[in-house]
């Protein structure tokens, strides 16, 4: 059992595998979004912390793209066994820095995990093809071999989940990495660091910057990063997509969403209820897989509302350490105003306002960034709150007449992350999933995050780049394919060929 990690006041870099403090530099202040109150500070990092970043890993790469698969894997298997044994201590931090509730914060880690698990499958992943003979005595195979140092820049929602989608993967497959989080929740970053070094990660092979713009475009800029793997925002999506390709590297962005669930009118009340509720309401709305959408068709619409209704009145809002705490608060002063605005903005189009979770005070904690459960209904597609992403408690009820009707609607939309369908008819379900425009679809499960082996990843505007997130995908992204082709000397020096060699 190791010892528990001690938050520090002031969150620093990790580099060559220890603590490195940008001193003098620029700091930014991490709230206990419970309190309001400013828990620590974090450094941002100035240009020569992240080049000394993009050295260490780059004096680390050779040898650890050499270590064989299987030995990497094992440094990932002890770390697997690191990160179950710690997982409470992990979740503790999540829930402090970025407010969910503790259960929550517990099932971000363990999907975290779940990737480790999969990243330990790194020999058979790496596995070449391989035939023989493809002309006289010529074979040909193909391998994959790592990029060299490759970075994840990760938004403050999934402050341990995301970064685990991508450097397990990166590492499983011999790349060194850099991660880049969230300046708004960075404790976590170093923590699975120290656990990384002491499942006997080499020393540089994983290394952490903190820091804002700044740091992000050191490492987009620097032509000894080869690739970078992006989670945030769409604008920020799109600018690290244009400038990582513009610069020469493989990048992945995933973006924003505005996941709708469409209900039929043969769905399952209480099932259709419980679902819309968890996962529109559930981390405080602050998931790029939350519902933000109801779709209800026909009748059902009336009943659906109704039972939201005295749901979201009576969630149990407060401190995400608090075992009974259903929803905490959102990150920050900002978002808590920037989401309060947007449902300023659904009254003043005109939608109706069936629950309004602005002015929230939650006793005890009146500093805190608390905004509650707020639901509209007869939202149209020309409003804001329908075509905007807010990332908050907002849930907007938009009424339907058809499948048809409803499918339409969703492939309109500009973001296509995530989607999910209620219904108990089978061809409906058909029918859904093979025509909807959106990358991961539920049907009758609100929140269909694919597991570590079937990778993550949306459409449109919620992913820029051609490969999701772990996976297989993800081992594409961190290696290069290689073939090889070989002939051995009795059959060479038969004279020069100067017509396109072909199988002989
Ligand atoms: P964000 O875009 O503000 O920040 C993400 C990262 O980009 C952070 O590390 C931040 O420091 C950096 N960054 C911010 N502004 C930058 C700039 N101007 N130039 C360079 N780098 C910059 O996102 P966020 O608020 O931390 O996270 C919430 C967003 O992330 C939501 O839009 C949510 O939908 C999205 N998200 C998407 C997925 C997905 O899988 N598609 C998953 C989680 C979160």
């Amino acid at each position: 059992m190791t010892a528990p990690y001690t938050l520090e006041n002031t969150i620093s870099h990790w580099i060559g595998g220890e603590i490195y403090r940008d001193s003098g530099g620029r700091t930014q202040d991490v709230f206990n979004p419970a309190t309001g109150a400013v828990a620590r500070k974090v450094e941002l990092a100035s240009v020569q912390t992240v080049q000394k970043a993009i050295a260490a890993a780059r004096q680390a790469f050779p040898a650890w793209a050499s270590t064989p698969a299987i030995r990497r894997a094992r440094v990932l298997d002890k770390y697997l066994q690191l990160l179950i044994e710690h997982r409470d201590a992990l979740a503790a931090i999540i829930t402090q820095e970025h407010g969910k509730v503790f259960s929550d914060a517990q099932g971000e880690v363990t999907r975290g995990i779940e990737i480790v698990e999969f990243a330990c499958g790194a020999p058979q992943l790496l596995k070449g093809d391989y035939t023989e003979q493809v002309s006289t005595d010529i074979d040909n195979w193909t391998v994959r071999q790592p990029l060299g140092v490759v970075a994840g820049i990760t938004p403050f929602n999934f402050p341990c989940m995301v970064p685990m989608w991508m450097f397990p993967v990166a590492l499983a497959c011999g790349n060194t990495f850099i991660l880049k989080p969230s300046e708004r929740d960075p404790s976590a970053s170093l923590f699975l660091a120290t656990l990384l070094k002491e499942a006997g990660l080499p020393d540089g092979v994983f290394n952490v910057v903190q820091g804002d713009k700044l740091a992000v475009d050191t490492l987009l800029e620097d032509p000894e990063v080869r690739a970078v793997s992006f989670v945030g925002s769409t604008p920020i999506a799109q600018y690290i997509y244009e400038r990582g390709a513009a610069n020469g590297k493989r990048v992945q962005a995933l973006g924003g969403a505005k996941n709708h669930m469409v209900v039929m009118p043969d769905a399952n009340l209480d099932t259709t209820v419980d679902g819309l509720i968890g996962a529109a309401y559930g981390s405080a709305g602050e998931r790029c897989m939350a519902i933000s959408v109801a779709v209800l068709i026909g009748d059902i619409g009336d009943k659906v509302v109704e039972r939201l209704e005295q749901r979201a009145k009576a969630l149990v809002i407060g401190d995400g350490m608090k075992p009974d705490s259903e929803m905490g608060p959102v990150i920050t002063a900002d978002a808590l105003k920037r989401i309060e605005g947007y449902i300023a903005v659904g009254v003043e189009q005109g939608a109706k306002l069936v629950v309004d979770g602005r002015d929230l005070k939650v006793p005890g904690n009146e500093g805190g960034f608390f905004v509650g459960g707020t639901l509209f209904d007869h939202v149209t597609p020309d409003m804001t709150i329908y075509q905007e992403e807010i990332f908050g408690p907002v849930l907007v009820c938009v009424r339907c007449a058809s499948l048809d009707e409803a499918i339409e609607l969703v492939n309109n939309h500009a973001f296509g992350n995530g989607v999910s369908l209620y219904t108990s008819d089978g061809h409906a379900a058909r029918e859904f999933g093979r025509r909807i425009q959106v990358g991961m679809v539920g049907i009758n499960v609100p929140i269909p995050v694919p597991m570590a082996w079937h990778g993550f990843g949306g459409w449109k505007k919620s992913l820029f780049g051609d490969m999701h997130a772990y996976g297989e995908e993800g081992v594409r992204f961190y290696t290069k394919q290689k073939s090889i082709m070989q002939r051995w000397p009795q059959t060479i020096a038969a004279g020069a060929e100067f017509s396109m060699p072909v199988a002989k």
